[in-house]
């Protein structure tokens, strides 16, 4: 059983890297210097770096740092 989930981990892990070496092949748009967020370090969902190749950071910490910037511009 652990066997069958280590192996779905990697084949997951091989198609992540595989779509992701895709889209910086693909992308002529210059992408952020790296894939991974500048809050969390977690890795940017692929489907979110070829919307929006400039994006810095993943979905939450984007979602927290607008709210915080919301706050800050309206006191
Ligand atoms: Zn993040």
């Amino acid at each position: 059983m652990a066997d069958a989930i280590d192996r779905a981990n990697q084949l997951a892990e091989e198609a992540r890297d595989a779509a992701l070496a895709r889209t910086l092949e693909a992308s002529n748009a210059a992408p952020a210097e790296d894939p991974f967020c500048e809050d969390c370090g977690g890795l940017i969902p692929v489907v979110r770096r070829e919307r929006l190749p400039s994006a810095t950071r993943c979905v939450g910490c984007q979602s927290v740092h607008e709210r915080k910037s919301a706050h800050y511009v309206q006191r």
